[in-house]
């Protein structure tokens, strides 16, 4: 049983909770941070890329002490159809910085790494405890916590609830909805080791330089949906994610969905000879800026996926994630140490700090594409990415036909599919979706 009161108790070890205990217990808070894993880590799924700059705002140092797998030099972003991949390349050695700007990672050690940070800054971490329920004084204020260790309350001016995408204590208590199928994706990963020689051959890499696949088409057979491929020291880490709500509906589980991505002509060499040690599923919010719910309320705080903060469209949440934990944190301390109490109206300063950040900005800046794709899911992720291949296969095929009936077989393509008007539509709605 603890006793103690604490300035603040942070529910969940991921990214989101580490920022948010790290920088309160570095300002001098006492802080209890609870997990139900057996480590920082145990419970967590990424896959993973991380961003520098969130975590330099942290820890400005960490490049000298965090386990890193790759840092990205290369960037390829395809849309594919059963046998072909179009893609986007950037590469540049410009990436090759000294302080590079993303990196892969194991979440795992990861998590251990920054948990053991949070530790060293002095809160205490309680792991293989869950949290059961707010527990409220009779002004409905949220005064501390339950767990499932023993029956009696831990009391704490604020709570901050970073306990990923499921959130129930958020939910059973009252302070967010359910989470809507049509705005969370189930994502399945898995982690095929190779030496790392063969993984800098296959990729023409050198040391510690990586490659991000990131991959949209027939893949997902229709549904919403994404895939990618991560380049790590000794590993490839590789998933596919789709809607949920579209799973339901679906007559293929996502494991034979990644099954048939890994046997893609463009993916199956890539993974040749490799060994499967880990696979994973994991549910991403992925509902963008409509699905975020009431962030703060009278002691209480939501942060990382608990707030639904991840920007589908560039495939981030971590760095939303250690933001949204780091900002939280900030607003705390500084009500602390104006003395002001932990108050709905006062909390209120995390939402307008918020507001100035890259995490607001985006979410909503690309807003109404979730739903665009979603709506639309059979051209997207279906019809246009045909049409991509079929195009470049008409015209990349050298034999013997002249390129303007070339250029005229690609458009009547276009046009017999009956898309034209429906290209324009998506097209007009994308560029108003974006601006
Ligand atoms: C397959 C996949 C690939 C991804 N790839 C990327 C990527 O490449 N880059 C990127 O930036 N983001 C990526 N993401 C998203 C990223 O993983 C999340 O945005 C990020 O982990 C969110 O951090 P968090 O701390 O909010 O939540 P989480 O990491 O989910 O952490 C929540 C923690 O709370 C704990 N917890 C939950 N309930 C309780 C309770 N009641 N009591 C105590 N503890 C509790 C959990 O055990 C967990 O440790 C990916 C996600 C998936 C699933």
């Amino acid at each position: 049983m603890i006793d103690e009161r604490f300035d603040a108790i942070v529910v969940g070890a991921g990214p989101s909770g580490n920022a948010a205990a790290y920088t309160l217990a570095k300002e001098g808070l006492k802080v209890l941070q609870i997990e139900r894993g057996e480590y920082s880590g145990s419970k967590n799924v990424q896959g993973a890329i991380l961003y520098a700059d969130a975590l330099e705002k942290i820890i400005p140092e960490f490049r000298e002490e965090a386990p890193l797998e790759r840092h990205i030099i290369e960037q390829r972003i395809w849309t594919m159809d059963d046998k072909s991949h179009t893609g986007m390349h950037y590469r540049s050695d410009d990436f090759n910085e000294e302080k590079p700007n993303r990196y892969t990672i194991l979440r795992a050690q990861f998590d251990k790494w920054f948990s053991s940070k949070v530790k060293e800054a002095g809160a205490i971490v309680l792991c293989e405890t869950t949290v059961t329920e707010l527990v409220r004084d009779t002004q409905d204020r949220v005064i501390g916590v339950r767990t499932d260790r023993s029956g009696s309350a831990i009391m704490a001016n604020v709570v901050i609830l970073a306990e990923g995408v499921n959130g129930l204590v958020g939910q059973r208590s009252g302070l967010r909805p359910e989470l809507e199928a049509d705005s969370v994706a189930l994502a399945v990963k898995e982690m095929h080791f190779l030496p790392r020689e063969v993984i800098e051959a296959r990729f023409n890499l050198t040391g510690n330089e990586g490659v991000v696949i990131e991959a949209m088409g027939t893949i997902t057979k229709g549904m919403t949906g994404t895939a990618f491929l991560y380049t790590n020291e000794e590993s490839i880490s590789v998933g596919i994610g789709c809607i949920v709500s579209d799973f339901a509906k679906a007559d293929i589980t996502p494991y034979a969905l990644l099954e048939t991505f890994k046997n893609h002509p463009s993916i199956k060499p890539l993974l040749v000879g490799s060994e499967c040690k880990e696979y994973a599923a994991h549910l991403i919010p992925e509902g963008g800026y409509k699905a975020i719910p009431q962030l703060v309320g009278a002691g209480w705080i939501v942060v990382g996926d608990a707030g639904q903060f991840v920007n589908a469209v560039h495939r981030e949440g971590s760095n939303l994630a250690m933001t949204t934990g780091r900002i939280a944190a900030e607003t705390v301390v500084w009500l602390h140490r104006r003395r002001e109490a932990m108050s709905h109206e006062n909390l209120k300063e995390y939402e307008r700090r918020l507001e100035q950040t890259f995490v607001m900005k985006d979410l909503k800046k690309y807003k109404g594409i979730p739903d665009l794709l979603h709506n639309n899911k059979q051209n997207f992720f279906g019809l246009y990415p045909k049409l991509i291949s079929q195009a470049m296969q008409t015209w990349f095929r050298v034999d013997g036909v002249d390129k303007i009936s070339k250029e005229n077989e690609i458009f009547r393509s276009f046009r017999s599919a009956r898309t034209l008007f429906g290209i324009i539509g998506d097209a007009f709605r994308l560029v108003r979706a974006w601006r």
